[in-house]
């Protein structure tokens, strides 16, 4: 990838961290259903090392503000196991699925 595609990646990916520390926002109905990026990975990992995945993909926000992330660049959705947070697991999924269906990080609604 040439240097100035990357810069810019990272700049759209670091958007794209999730800081709602209550409460986690669902999609528009536009964004909530249809197809996702053929491509498209999952990173499930323990919920205190999101943060860290997060910020090794270049998301440059505070580690103890992620619950999730979508990587633009990468097509990769990083979440907690659902084993650690269950009860969050579900919303975390759809929001950044959301994302991956072209949900700005901004949040429109
Ligand atoms: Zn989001």
């Amino acid at each position: 990838m040439r240097q100035g595609a990357l810069a810019l990646a990272l700049a759209a990916l670091a958007l794209f961290g999730c800081r709602q520390a209550a409460g986690v926002q669902a999609p528009p109905a536009r964004y909530d259903t249809g197809p996702l990026p053929a491509d498209l990975t999952y990173d499930e990992v323990d919920a205190a090392e999101v943060g860290a995945v997060c910020r090794s993909f270049g998301d440059t926000s505070p580690e103890d503000q992620v619950l999730a992330c979508y990587v633009f660049a990468k097509h990769v959705i990083v979440l907690p196991t659902r084993a650690s947070d269950p009860v969050i697991y579900p919303a975390l999924k759809r929001h950044e699925e959301g994302h991956a269906r072209g949900w700005p990080a901004n949040h429109p609604s």
